[in-house]
């Protein structure tokens, strides 16, 4: 789909065998909390960019003896991460460092969205290259989240200036145009808009829908129609919110107000009286290449939902936590066999755009889960959800060389330590790209 690019790492194709004292494999994906395969003292084969083999040091060596050894004393070997959900074209706004956040926005989305546009808009009218900020500010978002071991960012945009940085650099991005539409003038704007987007010459740029309170149901229908027909995800937002459930259950709260005075209510939507994931399910669009991003306010059903149809979540613990929106439920996804993946948002909703420190944020959150379960989520979680788990997202043979060597410091006694510091070290994990 959009972006794709072969790795332009340097690569010889002499095999080397590359020796820690831990190696991640990420061989048994098991969703019933996720074990990630962990072996003391491995090794993997690395050959043409590619993972030939991996395994305890003493078979590799005994079956690759030949080829050069590099060893990684002290330092575990990972799979690269994934960001299964970011909007990098909002880097510039960065509100997330200049309001008050949480205490700010305390549950409230429409007040942030409020504050977004306005922020948007000010910026389109003052600045004099305002293309070239949003794309300054994504260059430098992404360039760190690649010097901290992310290989993959499904990334997100209203407009289509970003689309094309992550050609310039190492990390993979696939990038989506988010469309949306909920009065009867808009949405046929945004028909219009799709129509064109289904002509030859834009076949390589995808859409996605905004959210099911934005976006007429034909309109969600349609873009799904589109994603299916080029073969790529669809991406949504989905139950974030508490006011998203309530307006789609009755038609009131802060979302109605919000729509009315932007002028973007018309009475043509009708209020589906159900909740977020009912009601999508309802209109055909999930399926196994959905990806639901949030799912903080889904219940028993709704998870059933998404388990059956095999669809993708996605969980942003550090953008739910500023705007005070809720926690997902984890534990019941995993429950039910849903691996979800994690994402960092924007910068207009999180601090800081670090899947370290989202893993950190989840376990602070929600203890109760397995640390294990929790890397699985970075990493695998990210790469199902985008279907490139057959390239990355764990190191098997025939996979890429996504390679991370991290020094875990000095108290690492056991596999469970690894895990432990990995997922709760935050922005502190020093990763550097095995080449
Ligand atoms: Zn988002």
């Amino acid at each position: 789909m959009t972006n794709q690019k072969e790795s332009h790492l340097p690569h010889s194709s002499m095999p080397v065998i590359h020796r820690s004292p831990w190696v991640i494999s990420g061989l048994t994906p098991d969703v019933q909390g996720a074990p990630l395969g962990i072996i003391e003292d491995g090794a993997l084969v690395v050959a043409a960019g590619l993972i030939q083999a991996v395994g305890k040091y003493r078979d590799i060596a005994k079956e690759f003896g030949q080829f050069h050894t590099r060893e990684h004393g002290g330092r575990v070997l990972a799979p690269a991460l994934i960001n299964g959900h970011c909007h990098l074209e909002l880097s510039y706004l960065d509100l997330a460092n200049k309001t008050e956040g949480q205490r700010r926005y305390s549950g409230d989305p429409t007040a942030w969205i409020r504050d977004l546009l306005a922020a948007r808009e000010k910026n389109s009218q003052e600045t004099a290259d305002a293309e070239e900020l949003i794309l300054s500010h994504a260059r430098q978002a992404l360039r760190q989240m690649s010097a901290a071991g992310v290989a993959f960012v499904g990334d997100v945009g209203n407009a289509l200036a970003s689309r094309s940085i992550g050609n310039e650099q190492r990390t993979r991005v696939s990038f989506l145009l988010e469309l949306l539409g909920l009065t009867k003038e808009s949405a046929e704007k945004t028909f219009a808009r799709l129509e064109n987007m289904a002509a030859p010459e834009s076949l390589l740029i995808g859409c996605t829908a905004h959210a099911p309170y934005s976006t007429t149901p034909a309109l969600i229908q349609e873009i799904k129609r589109q994603a299916e027909h080029k073969d790529h995800v669809f991406s949504i937002h989905v139950a974030e919110s508490a006011q998203e459930v309530e307006f789609l259950q009755s038609g009131t709260g802060v979302f109605k107000e919000f729509l009315q005075d932007r002028g973007a209510w018309d009475g043509s939507f009708t209020i589906p009286g159900k909740r977020s994931l009912h009601y999508l399910d309802s209109l055909g669009v999930i399926d196994d290449k959905t990806l639901c991003v949030h799912c903080v306010h889904v219940d028993r059903a709704e998870i059933e939902i998404l388990a059956k149809k095999k669809a993708k979540v996605c969980l942003c613990p550090g953008s739910n936590r500023f705007l005070g929106v809720g926690k997902a439920p984890v534990t019941e996804f995993l429950a039910h066999g849903i691996l979800p993946a994690l994402g960092t948002d924007s910068l207009a909703s999180n601090e800081v755009l670090s899947m370290w420190r989202e893993m950190r944020l989840l376990r602070e959150s929600q203890p109760e889960l397995a640390p294990q379960s929790v890397l699985a989520m970075a990493t695998h979680g990210g790469a199902q959800a985008w279907g490139t788990a057959s390239e990355m997202g764990s190191l098997e043979p025939g996979k890429k060389a996504l390679i991370l060597a991290i020094n875990c410091g000095e108290n690492i006694g056991t596999s469970n330590d690894v895990f432990e510091y990995l997922t709760t070290a935050g922005e502190s994990v020093q990763a550097e790209w095995l080449e």
